[in-house]
């Protein structure tokens, strides 16, 4: 009763002509009924143009659940109705979905219930001093670039899609470390903003690395900094190089590290349609500066021979439109996982021994459609003034002591998925196993771990 009376006050005439279906149905259609009558026009259903578009645009096939409905905000106060809606719904099953990159099943979206769509809150705008620049959550960085770029201003951001590890994170850390404020709808329905100075300082620290439960996040508010142009690009190289490779990463993580230098070291395999095997490597590079072939990245531009270059001076718009496309949403099922641990020079070249087993295993299957990653990349580093809940320890040097290997599986035969879940796991146990017996294990939330452990970087099959 108390319920009934609380949905009433305030509620539109149709809301109330649906209070008493709240108390009978559970059922996700009933949901779905309630929440179109709060948002008419903005909720589809399946068969629909904007229920497919929304379904098909997710990055990975097993991102694609087929929810009952997809609710499609266009504004913080349409957020913030749908939560107070579902607030009042207990059994209401329902996902929040912005750029839908994650390709863990089930993190944003739902087979049972409401996926709620945040694309369309994509607005982007510059505060009148060019400090701040207001992102909606559905807005893609491509999209934030379009509008910084001609300001000569950039943020830090994912450097490509939705990510949170940019280009300049070694020199200005994360991208959640330069959110200045959050506006967030909490699970009230009320609109609040987040930041480290008013009464919602500690959602505001949750909220940089604590993922979704915590609200829906409409708006971040971004530092800017004045930047024009940057050297950075692909360089992509015969599977011949692998071991050049390896020694570079150890020379950039050496004494003469440059905090401006940033890499992604990738080893491909990909297989054809008859399942015969290509190996190649992929060095994505960036200098923060405008240094055309900086010391701090020769390591990796000395190397020979080399398969072609994109490497030039840009802006990040540039950038993002050349590394996009390989973000799209693609009809390929997907596992991404990693695990982190503190970096020695010893320990890269047994990571890569665990790799090369596993790669083998696979290449004698002669599996068809297959492109597997591994990628080298390093942490942000952590600024002094940074307050967020990764638990790095106070006065640790992430972007020097850890290090990141990243495993993306692509396949498009559904048939291998179990075999290549299976496999995935044994390397990624294999390596952990590895990390432990070195002692280099890092108690971040950056770390893997069993399941129902802390939040990872990105994960397989594991809810959150
Ligand atoms: C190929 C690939 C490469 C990647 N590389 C990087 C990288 O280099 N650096 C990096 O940092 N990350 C990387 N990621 C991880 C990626 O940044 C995360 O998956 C990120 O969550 C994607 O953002 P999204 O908006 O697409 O999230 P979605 O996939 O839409 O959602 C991810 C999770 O966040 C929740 N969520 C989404 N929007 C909101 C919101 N507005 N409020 C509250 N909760 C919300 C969802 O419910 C879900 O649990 C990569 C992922 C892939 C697949």
């Amino acid at each position: 009763m108390r319920f009934i009376s609380a949905l009433v006050t305030g509620a539109s005439p149709l809301l109330l002509l649906a209070t008493p279906v709240l108390t009978l149905n559970t059922d996700p259609s009933s949901h779905c009924a309630i929440i179109s009558l709060v948002l008419p026009g903005k909720v589809a259903f399946p068969g629909s143009e904007s229920y497919n578009a929304s379904g098909t645009s997710y990055f990975g096939l097993q991102g694609r659940l087929g929810p009952a409905c997809i609710a499609l905000p266009s504004s913080a106060d349409d957020v913030a109705t749908i939560v107070g809606t579902l607030a009042k719904l207990p059994d209401a099953v329902f996902a929040i979905r912005s750029g839908g990159h994650s390709p863990n099943p089930g993190w944003a979206n739902t087979a049972h219930g409401i996926t709620i769509d945040l694309q369309s809150l994509n607005e982007v705008h510059v505060s009148s001093d060019g400090s701040i620049a207001s992102v909606g959550s559905g807005a893609c960085w491509v999209d934030v670039h379009k509008v910084l770029d001609p300001l000569e201003l950039e943020v830090i951001r994912g450097k490509f899609w939705q990510r949170g590890i940019s280009a300049f994170s070694p020199s200005r850390g994360w991208a959640c470390d330069n959110v200045v404020n959050f506006q967030v709808v909490l699970a009230s329905g009320e609109i609040v903003d987040a930041n480290d100075s008013n009464e919602y300082a500690d959602l505001s620290i949750a909220l940089k690395c604590g993922q979704n439960n915590l609200g829906v996040v409409t708006r971040f508010d971004l530092r800017t900094f004045r930047h024009g142009l940057y050297w950075g690009g692909n360089l992509a190289y015969p599977d011949s190089t692998g071991e050049a490779q390896l020694a570079a990463y150890i020379t950039f993580k050496g004494p003469s590290y440059d905090p401006l230098a940033e890499i992604e070291q990738s080893f491909m395999y990909a297989s054809s349609p008859n399942g015969s095997a290509y190996r190649s490597c992929l060095n994505t590079m960036f200098y923060a500066e405008p240094v055309v072939n900086p010391n701090g990245l020769r390591p990796f531009s000395d190397i020979q021979p080399q398969l072609f270059s994109t490497m030039r001076l840009a802006n990040a718009t540039a950038f993002a439109e050349e590394l996009d496309p390989g973000q799209l949403a693609r009809s390929t099922y997907v596992i991404h996982t990693s695990v982190t641990f503190r970096f020695t020079p010893e320990i890269l070249p047994r990571v890569f021994a665990v790799w090369k087993d596993f790669r083998r295993r696979i290449e004698l299957t002669r599996m068809a459609n297959l492109t597997f990653v591994l990628t080298f990349m390093d942490i942000p580093t952590q600024l002094p003034h940074s307050r967020k809940s990764f638990g790095f320890p106070p006065n640790s040097y992430p972007d020097r002591e850890l290090f990141l290997a990243l495993f993306s599986l692509h396949w498009m035969d559904a048939s291998y998925s179990s075999m290549i879940t299976i496999e995935a796991r044994i390397l990624i146990r294999d390596i952990e196993d590895l990390v432990a017996d070195a002692d280099l294990r890092t108690h971040s939330c950056m770390r893997t771990g069993p399941p129902g452990g802390k939040i990872q970087y990105a994960d397989m099959g594991k809810r959150v």
